[in-house]
């Protein structure tokens, strides 16, 4: 009989690392393919079709960022990387060139589930054309169409920018986006390093859209990565 659960190869050189993965994962319902080096995890991942890749940043044979480049030019398979506190700028470099998501070591099974079973999620309804022209979450709405944001009955005033740059995040829900990748899909290739846009965007969508702006339950940030929209 088939197994329809999610397979998931495992690139990572750590044998603690991969034992603790291979009893969490097996225990909540992933099959999981283990690999130790970058090469032999490329081959897995175009012989194995998974639906999720968890990899190491710090392999014998291959850096993170060129890894998740030959991953991506083969496979669009939702990317977790798993880094170490050290490797922040590989990390954000991996995000920039086509992963999905992070972990940072040592990092929580709930945590670590709740971003699986996110990426899945993300990468299998990506197929299905949205006809849906209404996004909602909690007590916010939008209706791209008409380009109108509500929070519960409200008609909320956004500019261009503010109302561009919300639609990327929730158009990503769940997902890390780098400031590289909302400054570029929002301002465009010029302004990637001009983070500061995005602190004062994001407080005053915060201020318009969140119960707590200074608690923010949806627009979220991921410290020196960038931020997240939660549903
Ligand atoms: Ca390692």
């Amino acid at each position: 009989m088939q197994s329809i659960e999610p397979l998931v190869i495992l690139i990572e050189d750590e044998p603690q690392i991969r034992r603790f993965l291979r009893i969490t994962l097996g225990d909540h319902g992933f099959r999981l393919v283990e690999c130790t080096t970058a090469e032999e995890g490329l081959n897995r991942i175009q012989a194995n079709q998974p639906a999720l890749v968890l990899l190491d940043l710090g392999l014998p044979d291959m850096d993170g960022l060129e890894t998740t480049k030959l991953i991506r030019e083969k496979s669009s398979v939702p990317i977790i990387v798993v880094s170490a506190r050290d490797q922040e700028e590989q990390k954000i470099r991996a995000l920039d060139n086509g992963a999905d998501d992070f972990i940072t070591k040592p990092f929580g099974t709930g945590e670590l589930l709740a971003r699986m079973r996110a990426a899945v999620r993300r990468a299998s309804s990506k197929g299905e054309e949205n006809k849906n022209q209404i996004f909602t979450a909690d007590n916010i709405t939008i209706d791209f169409e008409r380009r109108i944001v509500m929070k519960g009955d409200q008609e909320v005033h956004l500019t261009p920018n503010e109302y561009d740059l919300l639609v990327v995040l929730v158009e990503n829900p769940g997902r890390v986006l780098t400031h590289r990748q909302l400054l570029k899909q929002v301002w465009g290739d010029q302004y990637t390093n001009e983070t500061h846009y995005l602190r004062v965007y994001m407080a005053q969508l915060r201020q318009k859209l969140e119960d707590e702006p200074a608690r923010p339950k949806h627009l979220t940030t991921e410290a020196g990565v960038g931020y997240r929209f939660r549903p």
